[in-house]
């Protein structure tokens, strides 16, 4: 990856090398609104811009690709998962889901993930890379191209944690709110992370309005070190303090996502633990019933009992949804229609 994704660049950013370009600050807006607002992603169809700006800016920057290598579509919601094909050859999957409000996506912050969390399949190879802002704009693009319907709400919820690439998780925040470009509204975009406290810190203080969903998943440091690595280094008190100074700061309630695992973290003391935090951060609750992955034995929480323990929360007044299973006739937990797809085209293995 020698040349510089020009699509990473905020627009601030790209006034700063237009300037250094020699050209003037209106030739940054046009070279915003061509890849932001109508999505182009041909620097050769930019015609606006004289020819030998266009050649210099195809000399030393690319638009990196997020090309749909395969599409599973549901036949029972509408339910689209992508996998996208990126420059240098990984995959990443993103997810279109259609409420009643609108177009959502979520995408992948990273290809693969170091989090390590022992129910997730995203992070069973560790990390492979970083994604720029621009490829994770681009899935959102490529989703629009393939429906021809705009997207007006993100989640920053597929694989990767977006509070480990902090950089280039807010430039992508900053790109895909400009009025100038996709203009999507920050109320209309939720980030989930597994509580890196002082990322959420400096998140807070950037004043956007964006909602924070925290994947809290054990109420107590002994079991949640067990489920989740990342809670060794920093404690349930370092979280959910840096989750208060976040609604402080924004006014935007928390959620707290909570997968649950039979036998693991659905006990009656467990629950009264995610109340007392659900109650202190004033936070919504989404259960998660866990999505087995095969790598793992765990197992779900039964839907009665699933439906007993939002009973319990509601009754101590907590906002509480079950997550609604959408695609069920495509589904594979996150990561794993990666993780089929890496399967059957690298080592030659197909998927039972
Ligand atoms: N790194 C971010 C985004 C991860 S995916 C984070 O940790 O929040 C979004 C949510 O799905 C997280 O709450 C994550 O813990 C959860 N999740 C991952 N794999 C899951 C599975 N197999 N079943 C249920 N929830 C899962």
């Amino acid at each position: 990856m020698d040349k510089v994704d020009i699509r990473s660049f905020t627009y601030e950013k790209l006034c700063g090398l237009m300037a250094d370009m020699g050209e003037k600050r209106y030739r940054a807006d046009q070279v915003f609104e061509w890849l932001h607002k109508r999505k182009e992603t041909s620097f050769d169809n930019m015609t606006n811009l004289p020819k030998k700006l266009r050649d210099e800016i195809c000399a030393a920057y690319d638009i990196y690709t997020v090309s749909p290598v395969k599409i599973l579509s549901s036949g029972l919601d509408g339910t689209r998962k992508y996998l996208h094909m990126l420059k240098d050859g990984n995959v990443i999957e993103t997810v279109l889901l259609r409420y009643d409000y609108g177009n959502s996506v979520c995408i992948s912050s990273q290809v693969g993930c170091r989090m390590g969390c022992r129910f997730c399949a995203s992070t069973i190879d560790g990390l492979e890379r970083n994604l720029t802002a621009g490829e994770m704009a681009g899935q959102i693009y490529s989703v629009e191209a393939d429906i021809n319907e705009r997207v007006g709400h993100v989640v920053v919820m597929g694989s990767g944690e977006p509070l480990d690439n902090y950089d280039s998780f807010t430039d992508f925040i900053d790109i895909i709110t400009d009025g100038r470009g996709a203009g999507i509204g920050g109320r209309n975009i939720t980030v989930s992370t597994c509580g890196i406290a002082p990322n959420i810190r400096r998140l807070a203080d950037r004043g956007y309005a964006i909602t924070l969903a925290l994947s809290l998943h054990a109420a107590d440091d002994d079991l949640r070190r067990q489920i989740m690595p990342i809670a060794n280094s920093y404690s349930l008190k370092e979280v959910t303090d840096a989750c208060r100074y976040y609604f402080d700061t924004t006014g935007r309630r928390i959620t707290l996502e909570y997968s649950l695992i039979e036998g693991v973290n659905d006990r009656m003391e467990d629950i009264s633990g995610l109340i007392r935090i659900a109650k202190e951060l004033g936070g919504h609750v989404n259960l998660i019933p866990v999505n087995p992955i095969d790598e793992r034995d765990y197992r779900s929480t039964g839907a009665k009992a699933v439906s007993a323990i939002k009973n319990k929360l509601e009754k101590n007044r907590i906002n509480v949804t079950i997550r609604r299973e959408m695609g069920r006739d495509i589904q594979g937990a996150c990561g794993q229609l990666r993780r089929g797809f890496i399967r059957e085209n690298v080592s030659g293995e197909t998927d039972a």
